[in-house]
């Protein structure tokens, strides 16, 4: 007889296999991906600034307005299945990378720890470490560089 495959939805299925809910709940809500970058345009390098989208909450690392975010943000970049694998400048943390190079989730991450706020305690997010967009001039932004994307 066959033995139930116990294994989470995320090790049994590939991404473009799971169901809106469960692609979801994989963004283990860092908010990493919501900061401003850097592109130079000489050979493509991303920097991380540690300047959020002006729909971030700096506390919370959640945006304030999910559902209607493009009419305040046209070029809010929408994460699917297919198109995961060719943005480099994910951080290496994302769930959604991870899990799309054929690793696994971080012990921190809230569906394998079953705590949301693990991932600002492993210091993975920069909840609280960070300044919005609004409160900045572009003038400053290379002064804010705080990490470089793997790509
Ligand atoms: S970097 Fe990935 S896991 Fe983190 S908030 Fe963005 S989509 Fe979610
Ligand atoms: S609009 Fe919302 S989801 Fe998009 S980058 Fe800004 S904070 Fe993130």
């Amino acid at each position: 007889m066959k033995s139930a495959d116990t294994r989470a939805f995320w090790e049994r299925r590939s991404l473009d296999g799971l169901s809106p809910e469960e692609w979801e709940s994989l963004c283990d809500g860092c908010g990493l991906c919501c900061l401003q970058k850097l592109e130079d345009e000489t050979d493509g390098t991303v920097w991380y600034t540690d300047i959020a989208c002006k729909l971030l909450n700096t506390t919370t690392c959640r945006c304030s307005d999910y559902p209607g975010r493009r009419s305040h943000v046209a070029d809010c970049v929408s994460l699917e299945p297919g198109t995961v694998g060719t943005l480099g400048w994910l951080p290496r943390t994302c769930a959604y990378r991870l899990l799309d190079e054929g690793k696994s989730l971080r012990n921190w991450h809230h569906l394998v720890c079953g705590d949301p706020d693990a991932v600002h305690r492993a210091g993975i997010s920069r909840a609280g470490r960070m300044v919005s967009e609004e409160t900045v001039t572009l003038a400053d932004w290379e002064d804010r560089i705080i990490f470089r994307s793997r790509g």
